[in-house]
């Protein structure tokens, strides 16, 4: 019983995302007693890489990155889908996949679930997934069926396998775009570190009294690696870009640490932040309600404390390098 994982690349190599999906894959097929082919569609010189992340084996559609229409897309995974027998298709949670497991499920005649946080009990020939709900305040559980499952996976949700070696690689022939829709232009957000998949998330809000001031964020957000995000009033403020909004009304995010900066902690900001791992807040206010959701708090005027925990930071990694 065999399980087809879909990935694409980003500037010639692929998102932790992706190889994260393969990982899971390759634990679904073990569970399943099959095998795990991977479906790569983009630009690389390294198409076999996700072998060392447990593929099997690749499948490689050679286009440039992200200009697919979906239905085009959609179309041709389903086809090697049904070609390899499998009976579930594995994706990373991302624009992509939101646009093609609604079709894929249709195609397929199965069930599909997004998000997915673990890996699933198999009972006979359902499936049951469970996945955050209500902006991670819940979590749902659902029993899929259908002959070939489709799970979007949600980020830093499984530990990623690095000990396989490349896997082999069979290049597909691209067939004709549909035409319906022609995909002209895609535009990447900039910024060092993607906030949805980042693995430490460095945050501030209002306390930060204007955007002038953002530059210590970033100063910290590149010490540690990460990306930055913030609270809504700062976005609507428009002190800093929404896309780096979190919260109920913006992004829900699941980092390994997330560390908030003059952010009081209402219960529609802990909504997109409360599943991170480890939560670190810095608020000159005792009875800020965002300490009792910390791991660690730090009570003080944040422009004393985050340069110098930034340059606690640097001098850690000066010693350790
Ligand atoms: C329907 C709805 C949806 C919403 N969705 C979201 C959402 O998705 N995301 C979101 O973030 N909000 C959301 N909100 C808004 C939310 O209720 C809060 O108003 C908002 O999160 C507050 O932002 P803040 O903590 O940055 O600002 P404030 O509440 O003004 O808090 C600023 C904090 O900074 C601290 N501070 C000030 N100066 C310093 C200093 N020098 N050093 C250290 N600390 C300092 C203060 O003690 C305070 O705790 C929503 C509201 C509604 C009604």
């Amino acid at each position: 019983m065999s399980v087809l994982v879909f990935i694409e690349t980003f500037q010639g190599g692929f998102k932790k995302p992706a190889l994260e999906a393969v990982s899971y894959g390759h634990a679904l097929s073990r569970l399943m007693q099959g095998q795990c082919q991977v479906l790569v569609y983009g630009k690389t010189d390294q198409p076999g890489l996700p072998g060392r992340h447990g593929a099997d084996s690749v499948l490689y559609l050679d286009d440039e990155d992200g200009l697919a229409d979906t239905a085009w897309l959609s179309g041709i995974i389903a086809r090697e889908a049904a070609k390899f027998g499998a009976k579930a298709l594995i994706l990373a949670q991302n624009s992509t996949s939101r646009g093609i497991l609604g079709r894929l499920a249709v195609s397929l005649k199965s069930g599909c679930a997004s998000g997915v946080t673990s890996l699933p009990e198999i009972k006979e020939d359902r499936m049951e997934v469970s996945r955050s709900a209500f902006a991670g305040k819940a979590s749902a559980r659902l029993s899929l069926g259908g002959p070939c499952k489709v799970l979007s996976i949600a980020s830093n949700a499984v530990l990623m396998k690095t000990d396989g070696q490349d896997a082999p690689v069979e290049v597909l022939t691209r067939p004709e775009p549909s035409g319906k829709v022609k995909v002209l232009e895609t535009k990447r957000i900039s910024g060092e570190i993607p906030l949805a998949e980042a693995e430490r998330v460095v945050s501030a809000g209002r306390g930060m009294k204007e955007p002038g001031n953002w530059g210590i964020i970033e100063d910290l957000a590149h010490e540690l690696g990460a990306a930055t995000a913030c609270s809504r009033p700062v976005a609507d403020s428009g002190w800093r870009p929404h896309h780096e909004h979190v919260g109920q009304t913006g992004l829900a995010i699941k980092p390994n640490l997330y560390i908030a900066i003059g952010i009081s902690g209402a219960i529609q900001h802990l909504a997109g932040v409360n599943n991170s791992k480890v939560i670190v807040v810095i608020n000159k206010d005792p009875e800020a309600p965002f300490f009792k959701a910390a791991d660690y708090g730090v009570c003080g005027d944040l422009f004393e404390v985050v340069p110098r925990l930034t340059a606690a930071v640097k001098r850690y990694k000066e010693q350790h390098h």
